[in-house]
């Protein structure tokens, strides 16, 4: 229960020991399609360049900001989070030129920050976290951001690694132009392809490119070859993943992807109630409070670290501690996908009680457990 690798379903771990066929095998042909349609019901899109990009979700950032900015662009990046860090290299390395818009760690961008970074810096691209997971902390108003930025001629992209399939996203409606994600948070799937969703206005940018992708691998024009119309080799599928990612989806399709997302609000909830009844905060104020992604304040007295090696040690239960800013201070306990179920969530906070309490915190780990059951509905 950290911030991914997530429990993976056992249908999906089966389906990884289906015998591997050709890339360009006619049965995989009908795999690829089922995914990419899939991926498009999960990402709540249209769009026709929705395809897994062949790495984890770092690579299908990758693919989003090498090939959409270009050198001599201006990309915005937020910096409340460890994320809009990593978009900054990413940009710099694709020869663009960046610039910020501020927010503390554990807070979301504040929408009139961004028109003001707007009207200062002219940016090509506006990049940001919809969900940080180096902060517990979801980007509310989504449109009024993306309103910023095409009533300026500019691009989003949003990283939604920690919200696909778990948290609220709606890339149409809310007129995301670049989204991507990874298989390995909420849609509790191995990592190794990774979705990645464009709408026509960020793919015209794409193919109109005055310089090449600095990175062949990830080119999107020529991804486009294989996954597109023309299904010819670029380079090899990793089968076996793709394989993975359709089961995963098909479970997606399978609960709904609305109910998903409530099951998630749920069960995730039922965790923040218990340790919030036991005494402990949460990061993130409850406006923005991240469902997949719960940061808990490490309480006066305890070494985040001693409590997750009793974890591991106790418990053979895994969650993570901050990370840049927030290091030492909180907790991050990861409540996606097959994870986010009322039997994990009720042994995360037993097993979370426990350690806090050998540690010496002051905690009532008999009210958490009373209030996490109550939430349960138990
Ligand atoms: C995990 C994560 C990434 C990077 O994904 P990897 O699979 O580790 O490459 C990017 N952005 C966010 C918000 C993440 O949580």
């Amino acid at each position: 229960m950290g911030p991914g690798p997530s429990e993976v379903h056992p249908r999906v771990l089966r389906a990884m020991s289906t015998p591997l066929v050709g890339h360009l095998d006619p049965s995989f042909i009908e795999v690829m399609n089922d995914v990419q349609d899939l991926l498009r019901y999960t990402f709540r899109t249209e769009n026709k360049w929705t395809i897994p990009v062949s790495g984890t979700g770092s690579a299908s950032m990758e693919a989003a900001i090498g090939n959409v900015v270009e050198p001599g662009d201006t990309m915005l990046v937020p910096t409340n989070g460890y994320f809009g860090g990593r978009m900054e290299s990413m940009a710099t390395r694709a020869g663009g030129d960046v610039v910020h818009v501020d927010a503390p760690w554990g807070e979301p961008l504040d929408s009139s920050d961004v028109e003001a970074a707007f009207e200062k810096h002219d940016p090509d691209v506006f990049g940001f976290v919809h969900a940080e997971t180096s902060t517990g902390v979801v980007q509310p108003d989504v449109s009024e951001l993306t309103d910023i930025a095409h009533d300026r001629d500019a691009l989003v992209i949003a990283d939604c690694v920690t919200s696909l399939g778990g948290v609220e996203l709606r890339v149409d409606e809310w007129d995301i132009d670049v989204a991507y994600s990874g298989p390995q948070k909420c849609l509790s799937c191995p990592p190794g392809a990774s979705p990645l969703t464009l709408n026509d206005r960020a793919m015209e940018k794409v193919l109109s490119r005055e310089e090449l992708a600095r990175s062949w691998y990830l080119d999107l024009s020529l991804l486009e070859g294989y996954w597109g119309d023309e299904r010819a080799y670029h380079h090899t599928a990793p089968i076996t993943n793709v394989y993975a990612l359709r089961e995963a989806l098909r479970l997606v399709a399978e609960e709904g992807i609305e109910a998903r997302w409530e099951r998630h609000r749920n069960v995730a909830g039922a965790l923040k109630t218990g340790v919030e009844a036991m005494g402990v905060e949460m990061n993130a104020p409850d406006d923005y409070w991240l469902p997949s992604l719960n940061a808990v304040r490490v309480p006066a007295g305890v070494t985040d670290t001693d409590v997750t090696d009793y974890l591991l040690e106790q418990y053979d239960l895994e969650i993570a501690t901050g990370l840049g800013d927030l290091d030492g201070e909180i907790f991050r306990i990861g409540c996606m996908g097959y994870s986010a179920r009322p039997e994990t969530v009720s042994y995360l906070v037993s097993a979370l009680g426990d350690a806090l309490e050998k540690q010496g915190a002051d905690v009532d780990v008999e009210a958490g457990l009373s209030a996490t059951s109550t939430a349960l509905g138990k």
